[in-house]
């Protein structure tokens, strides 16, 4: 018998994983009788040169063979938009069960940002959001979270850019989704070299989540949706701040800052004559400045389930300038992609309706 023959042999007939899920001591069983550096190749052909068994090289071909029927591939195309004269690529993915989430890729001058889905839909039902509107599906595994980031980079590849950034605002509520979210966030750090400050977890404000991420070693961003700085219009706009009322979420964003030493932020999608006033800017600066928050303004997305207005531009500067006369620190965000759709869940939910094939300008 050959080597590259003994190598191949099957040690049990396994059923396939995806290529993402698999961790080392899973893979270090499927290899089971095989050189312990076969483990060590695989894992940086995934991770490092980001390739599919068939493209790994180092292997004996049988070897290829057998583990691109064990690792399978968790996401399929449905959709790629690109726009920004390709510095924004939107992908929609189908997962194995038919489910379908969507990632973003960003370039700008000085990092290259992945926004990545933690949940297919969500159950948290904030009225404006198109992913709320469409209810909770399921969750996403870690797999199917670190391969959005993975796809993103072999695009960043042959744009000659490096992935330096991932944030968790696309589609689903990462708090919501904690361990898968938390075991993609290490391999992201440990496999794939992002550094922890360069991590965004984006939550509506779940409260217990806050604080488990509190007790974490590796010390990432927090941002948190707020949209209303005070209860009742909050209870309105973001269902679950009646369980998590802002005074409680206060303290645990302070909690979260003083464990950490990290950017807490807040965003806030701008609603044309809902929180766009004058006291709304009262209300979000003394609770920004309360906390040392620095404050992103998004215009908003108008939606089919939503067909209100984002606030247009002119009001948008004065509702900056008046946190910024309160000492708060605030970035006005161009929403990247609007071209594409690419507002959380909106490119889904365009796709169900318009069908399967959607090409725009320069994709
Ligand atoms: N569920 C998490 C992570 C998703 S982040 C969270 O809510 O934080 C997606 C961001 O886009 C959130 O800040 C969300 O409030 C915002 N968003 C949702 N729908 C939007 C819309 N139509 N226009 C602008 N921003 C929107
Ligand atoms: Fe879920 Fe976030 Fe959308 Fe609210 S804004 S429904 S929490 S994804």
């Amino acid at each position: 018998m050959t080597a590259e023959s003994t190598e191949a042999e099957p040690s049990a007939s396994p059923s396939p994983i995806g290529r993402y899920d698999v961790d080392r001591d899973g893979l270090a069983e499927l290899l089971a009788g095989l050189p312990r550096y076969r483990v060590d190749q695989v894992w940086e052909g995934l991770y490092t040169h980001r390739h599919g068994p068939d493209e790994m090289t180092t292997l004996p071909k049988d070897l290829r063979e057998r583990l691109g029927r064990s690792l399978l591939p968790s996401l399929s195309p449905a959709a790629r938009s690109v726009s920004d004269d390709g510095d924004t690529v939107k992908y929609l993915w189908t997962l194995g069960d038919g489910a379908q989430v969507e990632t973003v890729l960003m370039h700008y001058d000085d990092r290259t940002t992945v926004c990545v889905s933690s949940q297919a839909g969500c159950a948290m039902g904030c009225g404006f959001c198109a992913t709320g509107q469409a209810g909770f599906e399921r969750h996403l595994s870690v797999g199917e979270i670190v391969e959005q980031v993975i796809e993103a980079q072999r695009q960043a590849d042959r744009d000659e850019r490096r992935v330096s950034n991932v944030v968790f605002m696309g589609m689903g509520e990462p708090m919501a989704n904690y361990d898968a979210t938390w075991a993609a966030v290490e391999r992201l750090h440990g496999d794939l070299g992002l550094s922890a400050r360069h991590l965004t977890i984006s939550t509506v404000g779940i409260i217990p989540g806050i604080e488990r991420l509190a007790t974490e070693a590796l010390p990432v961003n927090l941002a948190v949706s707020l949209h209303a700085a005070n209860d009742e219009l909050r209870d309105e706009l973001v269902p679950i701040n009646r369980r998590y009322p802002l005074d409680d979420l206060a303290a645990s964003c302070d909690h979260y800052r003083a464990a950490k030493g990290r950017r807490l932020s807040f965003e806030w999608a701008m609603i044309a004559g809902v929180n766009d006033r004058d006291r709304d800017a009262e209300e979000l600066g003394d609770y920004a400045y309360a906390l040392g928050a620095h404050v992103n303004l998004i215009p908003l997305n108008p939606t089919p389930g939503y067909p209100t207005i984002g606030t247009p531009p002119e009001r948008i500067r004065q509702f900056r300038d008046l946190l910024r006369a309160r000492r708060v620190r605030v970035t006005v965000r161009q929403n990247r992609g609007t071209e594409i759709d690419a507002a959380c869940g909106q490119l889904r939910a365009e796709q169900q309706i318009a069908g399967p094939v959607r090409r725009r300008k320069g994709s």
